[in-house]
């Protein structure tokens, strides 16, 4: 106890990517302003996508060069291909995550390419990085690592393998996702063992919805294995556009919670943060917001962790 945990706030890409109603420019800056002053020290910002995909992204340059000014944040975007990569890059990014799909069903619904090669895209963002003068981090993303809605079980020796070609393809970070949220904590144990078994500490992540409720007990099972940095979204916003069935991100007010109680510390402000919900509110007013600590109120009980 009283280790540090990175939360990653995935809001603004995973949240408003399948917001029915596209986010102003301005009010999307300022909602990720307001998280980074609440102390979320990592922000994924959106994707670099073809906008006729997903139009809600389609300012993500702009918003990266705005994040990027925000002091000690580390501002992080997602890119399905070689050409992402290098549009985040020339954004200005610190971090770059690539998605490859354990189920080969998802991985050509969301990437239009089979699992491997979403792989061997990785290896060319890679070697595309090295030769550029500034240095920026490759995150390669697990999805549907716990299950999935169109391939449906997914078993952990798929999951090892393509981490496994993950770490030898660069990738400088793995993480895992649950990405319809379909895990339980059992599987997480067993998933984040054998793939700590195969890659060590380049297993830096998972990314959990709360589709079946068990989004928090998943964060559990993965503290207990160690894992120190967990991806969520504000308001329980998310999903995903290409995998039916996806419900919302684990709630980044209520993990906080769990967390700083629990002596983990976070570095955020509990209520800042929870006061950054009216921001995202009055960008996407359709949207539902979701969180317990943020409906009951924070409890008088609470002690955010030394
Ligand atoms: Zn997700």
């Amino acid at each position: 106890m009283g280790e540090w945990v990175t939360v990653c706030e995935v809001g603004p890409r995973d949240g408003l990517q399948i917001a029915k109603s596209i986010m102003p420019t301005a009010a999307k800056a300022n909602w990720i302003a307001a998280m980074a002053a609440a102390g979320v020290r990592e922000i994924e910002v959106g994707s670099f996508v073809p906008p006729k995909l997903i139009p809600q992204m389609a300012d993500t340059a702009e918003i990266v060069r705005a994040a990027v000014a925000l002091p000690g944040l580390t501002v992080v975007a997602l890119a399905p291909n070689l050409k992402g990569a290098q549009n985040a890059y020339a954004a200005g990014v610190h971090r770059i995550i690539v998605p490859v799909s354990v189920s080969e069903g998802h991985s050509r619904a969301n990437t239009n390419r089979g699992t491997f090669e979403q792989v061997a895209e990785v290896g060319r963002v890679v070697a595309w990085l090295r030769d550029q003068e500034r240095r920026v981090t490759l995150e390669a993303a697990c999805a549907t690592a716990f299950g999935c809605s169109i391939d449906g079980v997914i078993p952990t020796d798929a999951v090892v393998k393509v981490a496994e070609g993950l770490a030898q393809a660069g990738a400088d970070r793995v993480a895992l996702a649950d990405t319809v949220g379909y895990g339980n904590p059992a599987q997480v144990h067993e998933v984040v063992r054998a793939v700590r078994a195969a890659i060590g500490p380049k297993l830096a992540k998972l990314h959990l919805h709360d589709t079946m409720g068990l989004g928090l007990a998943n964060v559990l099972a993965g503290l207990e294995e160690g894992i120190r940095g967990f991806d969520a979204a504000l308001a329980g916003l998310g999903g995903c556009p290409f995998a039916p069935g996806a419900s919302g991100n684990i709630v980044t007010e209520d993990l906080v919670f769990m967390l700083e109680s629990m002596g983990f510390s976070t570095g955020i402000a509990l209520e800042k943060l929870i006061a950054a919900r009216d921001l995202l509110h009055a960008g996407v007013p359709g949207e539902p917001m979701h969180g317990q600590v943020a409906r009951a109120g924070i409890p008088k009980t609470f002690r955010a962790a030394a």
